[in-house]
């Protein structure tokens, strides 16, 4: 029931593909329901840019985008521009600047796809992974001492504050207690990493006792991982720190099927700046300008990103067209054992919504 205002950075390789396909069919979307209006405005930041200018975006890149109500990304990455560099000074600087500690991931397992899981396929994967957004692994902390001297050193800190911790908890046991299984796996790796892990760890013993009817449990990293394989049906929320749940989340997305099809949204649950949704996947440089990039995780982000924005209806809307072109399995990407491109893909959704 609204007008919105999509800031849209399409980035690097086939983000420039798969956005192109989701802002498609959320003017689709909005063609059919008169009371949604959607406005994008598209920003030509990425390492094209870079390449020019030698910055990722303006320096008024965040007080710009604080003027939207969400944003929509593609991906950073770009074969002529170190990694680090793309990613901390593009989409990193965003999720840090705008204070998106809360990145989502739901994961499922959706009509017509087969789980790679060779032996006992699940009868279903519904899983909500909740990544801590602003910290730990990947808090930026850290240098480089003695360059290129024999005894150089590198440091990457991994940082957790009581505050950070708690936040992110918080927000994981509240989507927990709104699914129906009120169910929370609780991620850590405090057996080895005996400082920032012990905190991150003693911060849920506190927290957890608020959320009596959540049934919550602690499983190690490493297991975790083996757990999503040999017993997937045991999992519902799960909640971990930003490079634990960055590698889970990619095994998810996979199990469910492929990269190509998982959505995330960065979120600022405080609503004090606007939030970002993006496909979990990132430039492929293997597959860019092929036109056979599968733009359904995409599309489920802008789902993601209605939903945020309170259109829930046509949130489920655009989540039951990606279903039923997946159920109807005539125009699945190559990623998915189809044969359709990009555009294909994107025509069959918007067909169906
Ligand atoms: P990637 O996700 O780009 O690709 C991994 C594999 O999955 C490739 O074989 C690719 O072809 C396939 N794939 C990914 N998305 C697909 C899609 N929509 N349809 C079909 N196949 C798809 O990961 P990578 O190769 O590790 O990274 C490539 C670049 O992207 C790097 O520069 C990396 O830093 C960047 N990256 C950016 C983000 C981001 O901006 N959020 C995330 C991940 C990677
Ligand atoms: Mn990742």
């Amino acid at each position: 029931m609204g007008t919105y205002r999509i800031a849209a950075i399409p980035g690097d390789g086939i983000g420039k593909e798969v956005i192109a396909a989701g802002c498609r069919a959320l003017e689709q979307l909005a063609n059919q329901k008169s009371d949604l209006k959607i406005e994008f405005e598209t920003f030509p930041w990425g390492s094209d840019m870079y390449l020019e200018t030698g910055e990722m975006m303006p320096a008024d890149a965040l007080e710009t985008l604080r003027g939207f109500d969400a944003i929509y990304f593609g991906s950073a990455g770009d074969p002529r521009v170190p990694d680090h560099v793309s990613l901390w000074k593009l989409r990193l600087a965003i999720c840090q600047g705008l204070d998106q500690y809360a990145n989502i991931r739901p994961t499922k397992l959706l009509p017509g796809l087969a789980s790679p899981l060779k032996t006992g396929t699940p009868a279903t994967i519904d899983w909500f992974i909740v990544r801590e957004n602003s910290e730990g692994e990947y808090s930026g902390a850290g240098g480089r001492v003695h360059q290129a001297l024999s005894n150089e050193v590198g440091l990457d800190v991994s940082v957790i504050t009581r505050e950070g911790a708690e936040r992110i908890q918080r927000f994981a046991l509240e989507i927990a207690r709104s699914r129906p299984r009120k169910k929370l796996t609780f991620v850590t790796k405090s057996n080895a990493q005996r400082h920032a892990m012990v905190l991150w760890d003693e911060v849920f013993e506190v927290v957890s006792t608020d959320y009596p009817d959540v049934q919550t449990d602690r499983v190690l990293v490493d297991a975790m991982a083996a757990r999503f394989v040999t017993d997937p049906e045991s999992i519902d929320t799960v909640v971990a720190t930003n490079l634990h749940a960055d590698v889970l989340s990619d095994l998810a997305a996979a199990l469910s099927g492929s990269l190509g099809l998982a959505p995330t949204g960065n979120i600022n649950p405080e609503r004090n700046a606007p939030s970002m949704f993006e496909p979990i996947h990132g430039s492929a440089f293997d597959i860019m300008g092929h036109g056979s990039a599968n733009p359904l995780g995409a599309i489920w982000s802008a789902s993601l990103m209605l939903d945020h924005l309170g259109e829930t209806d046509a949130a489920s809307a655009l989540f039951d067209a990606i279903e039923r072109v997946t159920g109807e399995g005539s125009q699945l990407p190559r990623d998915l054992g189809g044969q359709a491109g990009t555009d294909e893909v994107t025509q069959a959704v918007c067909d169906a919504i």
